[in-house]
């Protein structure tokens, strides 16, 4: 566990040499603290990290109780039932895993009074079966439905492809999400979308060079779970 400055500085260094290497400009780094306790989330707090990735809703609402002297930025990342919806519009700034229109619907309406949902859209970029997400070919009428919503505003896309074991694999699945984000912004200038949630600790650098602006990084940080 006193290895989390070590970790965190090679995840950096990973970080920083991708972009040079790419000529691209750095990612935010979002620590996905998914089953590391509270006092994991202050010490990596300590060491700058300021935005925080939580898959599970009661145990990320447990952290949070525990965490309200900091000032973290909560984004919630994991499969989404809908009686979840207004529990994580509640406590929650981004939802990186909106993968269908009734999800939306329902942050939207939940949303507190004031508060504005920073949102990404999930695909299911590699059209597994086993993972959620919307295809490429309902982004566009998904987009236009949500850029109606009150509350939410929606940032991007968001991806998590099938494991790959070669940088030219994994670059492929980015690289298409990074041509559908393109295509979404020629339709919807409008919307000023700017995000692609992609890459973690196995494939951070391939999603750096095809223009991920969010790496969501978890064991390579806290180490394994
Ligand atoms: C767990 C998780 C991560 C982090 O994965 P690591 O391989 O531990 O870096 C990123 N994104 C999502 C959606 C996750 O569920």
């Amino acid at each position: 566990m006193h290895n989390l400055q070590h970790n965190l500085d090679k995840v950096l260094d990973r970080i920083h040499s991708a972009c040079d290497q790419f000529q691209k400009p750095a990612p935010q780094l979002l620590a996905v603290s998914k089953k590391r306790s509270a006092s994991e989330l202050r010490e990596a707090f300590s060491l700058g990290l300021r935005s925080f990735g939580e898959n599970y809703l009661q145990e990320a609402l447990e952290k949070q109780s525990e965490l309200t002297d900091l000032n973290i930025e909560w984004h919630f990342i994991g499969p989404i039932q809908s009686n979840k919806t207004r529990a994580i519009a509640e406590h929650f700034d981004w939802v990186h895993s909106v993968d269908r229109l009734k999800i939306a619907q329902r942050l939207a309406e939940q949303c507190p009074e004031g508060k504005v949902i920073q949102i990404c859209a999930q695909i299911n970029v590699d059209q597994e079966a086993t993972k959620s997400g919307l295809s490429f070919e309902e982004l566009p009428e998904f987009t236009e439905q949500v850029l109606g919503l009150k509350n939410l505003r929606l940032r991007g896309l968001m991806a998590i492809p099938a494991p790959a074991d070669n940088f030219n694999a994994q670059k492929a699945s980015f690289l298409k999400m990074a041509e559908a984000l393109r295509q979404l912004q020629l339709k919807f200038p409008q919307a000023n979308l700017d995000t692609l949630s992609m890459g973690m600790s196995s494939d951070l650098e391939a999603a750096i060079a095809a223009g991920s602006t969010i790496v969501r990084v978890g064991t390579d940080i806290f180490g394994p779970r």
